[in-house]
């Protein structure tokens, strides 16, 4: 379903799991550059659903950066953290339609049973829990094991027919194009998790839809996740946003910019003296 809203929202959608990098100033240019093209709003949305990742500081972080790069957005911020009943009942409504199973696996028995790899590289999931009958995942949900609801990909996919979504490029202007979506190429994704109702798809699918997103700007490298979030919103009756996929910001190694990698942080550049003038400069933008 195309989203037919007229007025352009768009959003940044930062995880508070680190300071911001020279790669997200891009993004967050890019968003308001293209929403002040469209005639619209660029949303701040913070994606903290992983409770070991997340931390306040890098929230108020974010915010300080981003203000300091001269972007504002409308109050209040959306924070996902406090939206895990939402996702829950997004996740039962799956569940309504028979269409996530419980998986017991731990990550090292995936990887030794695995023979593919999802696009991020990680080992496929190779079905392992969704042959156990309703009995046995009854008794080890009683017991209290690790658990994982995966979302049965196959049937899924039987429900919902040919998937397409629309993609503007590179400004978000051009003539849209429609794309092929193959959520197939994840597997059985993780939606939710013991103690955690949510996953980054399932949150990030319905945000853009209860904020009214009509179109989502981000880097290259998350083309593929997009296969996943246009069945999602296919199976929840959401509407699909355009989607426009921009340049990554690679390092001198090219490689894309990572937190984990210790990729400068704006924090730094502007210890260093670094005005956003320079950030905007160093970013093409
Ligand atoms: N929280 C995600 C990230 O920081 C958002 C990506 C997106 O949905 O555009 O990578």
């Amino acid at each position: 379903m195309p989203q037919t809203s007229s007025k352009p929202i768009l959003r940044f959608a930062p995880s508070p799991n680190g300071l911001l990098h020279i790669g997200h100033a891009f993004s967050a240019l890019y968003t308001w550059n293209a929403a002040a093209a469209l005639g619209g709003t660029a949303l701040l949305r913070i994606e903290d659903t992983d409770p070991e990742r997340s931390k306040p500081e890098f929230v108020t972080a974010i915010i300080e950066d981003l203000h300091w790069l001269g972007l504002h957005w409308p109050e209040p911020v959306m924070q996902q953290s406090t939206r895990f009943d939402i996702y829950a009942a997004a996740g039962n409504d799956l569940r309504d339609q028979h269409l996530l199973y419980p998986c017991f696996c731990s990550r090292s028995a995936i990887a030794a049973a695995s023979t593919q790899t999802d696009p991020d590289g990680a080992p496929l999931y190779p079905g392992t829990c969704k042959h156990l009958n309703r009995g046995e995942q009854i008794e080890r949900l009683k017991r209290g094991d690790p658990v994982q609801f995966r979302l049965d990909t196959t049937a899924a996919l039987s429900r919902v027919g040919m998937l397409t979504f629309t993609v503007v490029g590179p400004l978000v202007t051009d003539r849209p194009q429609i794309r092929h979506a193959r959520p197939e190429r994840w597997g059985d994704v993780v939606l939710q998790r013991k103690g955690t109702p949510t996953s980054y798809h399932l949150s990030c699918v319905v945000d853009d839809a209860a904020q009214g997103i009509t179109h989502v700007t981000r880097g290259r490298d998350m083309e593929p996740a997009t296969d996943l979030h246009v069945l999602l919103q296919m199976l929840l009756g959401l509407p699909s946003p355009i989607y426009h996929f921009h340049k990554l910001i690679l390092d001198d190694a090219g490689r894309k910019l990572a937190k984990s990698r210790g990729s400068e942080n704006l924090a730094s550049l502007r210890a260093k003296g670094w005005t956003p003038k320079d950030v905007r400069q160093a970013v093409g933008l």
